[in-house]
């Protein structure tokens, strides 16, 4: 089972403009072959097939849990796209021309087929794909597939801070480096544990620190970067003969927090009634509010 909190795994900042092009290349952290989307699945379908699950409990217990993260990694980019497209629309009657904006930008979908929201694709617009599951069965090869999607992903989480500025998705970009570096060392430990081969050593791939990047450098300041969640109430124990130790590059011990980071709240965005979302004026909005207070 899946319990569900509503709440963010960071405190997003609001944006205080629309970044409609800043939102279509983080399209790609979401919903690319190297996204969050991609991570979440995989871990996720890698834990329903697990065989062997008494025997090699911590094993089980490794990926199923970091996919219980991912579920929270895919909520944050869907809120970081989210936030750089409030107000993307002109606030115009529907007979001028509102969505101009969407015109030039490079992703038309997020103008005409989502209500100003994310998608599940990448920043090519090109849909994700169940075949981004790799899941052979054997526990070796999936966890070695698991370390180079880490890395993979690292590298493009670096690429597309290396696109924007903006500070949302830097701040999203910074906490996730981070959060993706717990779990490129988890998979490289696991790996020693049933082979004998210091796979940390090869960390950080693609060799540029996180610390460069002070939206980076701050959550390791605060310690997260030694810091693997149990996102159970009761489950997932065994991480525990996983995540021990000290850290590969800093030496500092490394711990297993039992449940989630403290988080930040969900993202009010606007309404754009020019464009019908969520397709009530702002007084039904008020009128049904107050109804649904009345009946409770
Ligand atoms: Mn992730
Ligand atoms: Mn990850």
């Amino acid at each position: 089972m899946i319990l569900r909190i509503d709440k963010l795994q960071i405190e997003l900042p609001m944006p205080k403009e629309a970044d409609p092009d800043a939102a279509a290349v983080v399209q790609e952290l979401l919903g690319g072959r190297f996204g969050e989307m991609s991570t979440l699945m995989n871990y996720t379908f890698q834990s329903f097939n697990f065989r062997g699950k008494k025997e090699l409990k911590p094993f089980y217990d490794l990926i199923a849990n970091i996919g219980a993260e991912e579920y929270g990694h895919v909520e944050l980019v869907a809120a970081t796209v989210n936030a750089l497209l409030n107000g993307a629309s002109r606030k115009e009657d529907p007979s001028e021309t509102p969505l101009a904006p969407g015109l030039k930008a490079r992703n038309t979908h997020h103008f005409i087929v989502t209500g100003q929201g994310a998608l599940v694709a990448n920043s090519m617009n090109t849909p994700w794909q169940g075949d981004y599951v790799f899941n052979s069965g054997d526990l070796v090869l999936d966890l070695l597939h698991n370390f180079f999607l880490e890395c993979g992903a690292r590298l493009h989480k670096i690429r597309v801070y290396e696109m924007t500025s903006n500070p949302v998705a830097r701040e999203m970009i910074g906490y996730l480096l981070v959060r993706g570096g717990v779990h490129a060392t988890a998979y490289a430990k696991a790996l020693e544990i049933l082979t004998g081969v210091n796979v940390t050593k090869m960390l950080p791939i693609p060799k540029i620190e996180n610390s460069r990047f002070p939206e980076a450098r701050k959550y390791e300041e605060a310690g997260q970067h030694r810091k693997l969640y149990r996102f159970s109430l009761e489950d997932y124990r065994d991480i525990v003969r996983i995540w021990k130790g000290t850290h590969p590059q800093d030496g500092q011990p490394l711990e297993v927090v039992d449940g989630t980071p403290p988080g930040g709240p969900q993202l009010d965005l606007d309404e754009a009634p020019e464009a019908s979302i969520p397709g009530f004026a702002p007084e039904e909005l008020h009128e049904i509010a107050q109804r649904l207070l009345k009946e409770l």
